[in-house]
């Protein structure tokens, strides 16, 4: 339906008319990109119809949810193509789309439209299980489409000095997790370790793992410690594998070079990323103000550049916020110029042979800039395609990163089909 869409906070042009503007921009994944941008409101009907025996629920995670709850509600959805969307319960006052269940299937709709059938992902085999110190191995690693996520370490410390980029919410959600569910916030090896070689066992589901965790400045150098945990971490799930290398991804602060060598040589880690979140100085500055103090805007682009001399080209990687960069007020003032700019460094990055993914801004209740609006649908399919068209120019992959392996980033899901 083509024709203006007054929406909570403004008013856009409709889904198919975005899209009809992009005609080579594949529809499923336009629409993921909308369902996580506006969110999703599940009925009572939906949420019956859920099966906790047979669906994968919402398992500990490092941030919050839009409305700020800890319930029991779908992981994610699944469109009919396989592309999955991670997306937050949202209040229905802020205009999301709504999941319905009619007839028998899950349903996406918008303003009483239908418009996709959706599924839910299935429950991991181990998420039923305990490990031999009683927790609950759901809440030690948590499963993605075919990847393990380890959430090692649930506080930031650039919160310490409240220098937590503005877009972020892990302290506070971290505190209503360990209240609410009893998950500590930082993980045993030996948890890790046993809950991964049980979830393994799963025939054809897990292809890789991924270790994400808040910054630790503490150490001699700046982030040592950080590096010391992920060192006794990595070892102790090496133990599960019986090659050298495994599949896996550290997504981590940006180390220097003795610290990225001494993952790289004593543990079997296969690639790194370090999220940037902001591709532009001045924003990188306001928006992320520990990252800024700690390492610098230059230092961590220098950073990431480094850890390609040593895990290789096509296994070094960095994530951006899609979006927060036109937060006001000191974001950028239009997308054309924030798209521009984004893509300019990014294409810097990229000559270098580090990829760049993105996520799309969730302003969240806990999060400074909870009052915050993300930008258009058309921002971010030119942003999405942009990133994917810099992969194909430069010849980087993302396979530790794709809809099979994370599902997280409409950009990637391009990499299957472009
Ligand atoms: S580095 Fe920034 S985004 Fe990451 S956990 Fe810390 S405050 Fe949050």
């Amino acid at each position: 339906m083509a024709g203006l869409v007054k929406r909570v906070f403004r008013v856009e042009p409709s889904f198919d008319e975005v899209m009809a503007r992009h005609p080579r921009f594949p529809r499923l994944i336009g629409l993921k990109i909308d369902v996580k941008r506006r969110g999703v409101h599940y009925t009572k009907r939906a949420e019956e119809a859920v099966d906790p025996a047979v669906h994968q629920l919402r398992s500990p995670y490092i941030f919050g949810s839009r409305d700020g709850v800890i319930a029991p509600l779908p992981e994610s959805l699944l469109l009919r193509d396989g592309t999955s969307i991670l997306v937050d319960p949202t209040p229905v006052e802020q205009d999301p789309y709504v999941v319905d269940f009619v007839d028998g299937r899950f349903v996406l709709m918008d303003g009483g439209r239908f418009i996709e059938e959706v599924d839910l992902w299935p429950k991991p085999a181990y998420y039923d299980k305990t490990t031999s110190s009683g927790i609950p191995m759901s809440h030690v690693v948590g499963a993605r489409p075919q990847r393990l996520n380890v959430f090692q370490s649930s506080y930031c410390y650039f919160w310490a000095d409240d220098k937590g980029c503005r877009f972020c919410d892990i302290v506070p959600h971290t505190r209503q997790q360990r209240r609410e569910l009893g998950v500590p916030d930082r993980r045993r090896p030996e948890d890790v370790r046993e809950t991964i070689a049980e979830a393994i066992k799963e025939p054809g589901r897990f292809t890789s793992l991924c270790l994400t965790a808040g910054s630790v400045v503490k150490g001699e150098e700046v982030f040592d410690l950080e590096v010391d945990y992920y060192v006794d971490l990595l070892q102790a799930i090496g133990e599960v594998f019986a090659t050298r290398r495994f599949p896996s991804q550290l997504l981590s602060s940006a180390f220097n070079e003795r610290q990225l060598s001494r993952l790289y040589e004593k543990t079997g880690l296969s690639s790194y990323t370090s999220d940037i979140e902001v591709l532009n100085e001045e924003r990188f500055n306001w928006i992320c103000p520990g990252k800024a103090k700690w390492v610098g805007y230059q230092g961590w682009k220098d950073r990431l550049v480094r850890a390609v001399d040593i895990f290789g080209r096509g296994n070094v990687g960095t994530g951006i916020v899609g979006g927060v960069e036109l937060a006001v007020p000191n974001g950028f003032k239009s997308e054309d110029e924030a798209l521009s700019a984004t893509l300019d460094e990014a294409e810097y990055l990229a000559e270098r042979g580090v990829t760049t993914v993105s996520i799309v801004w969730v302003p969240r209740p806990g999060s400074d800039f909870h009052d915050q609006v993300a930008p258009s649908l058309d921002y971010y399919v030119r942003l999405c395609q942009g990133l994917q068209d810099l992969r194909v120019k430069y010849g980087l992959s993302v396979d530790f990163d794709d809809y099979r392996r994370c599902g997280n980033h409409p950009d990637s899901d391009l990499a299957r089909i472009q």
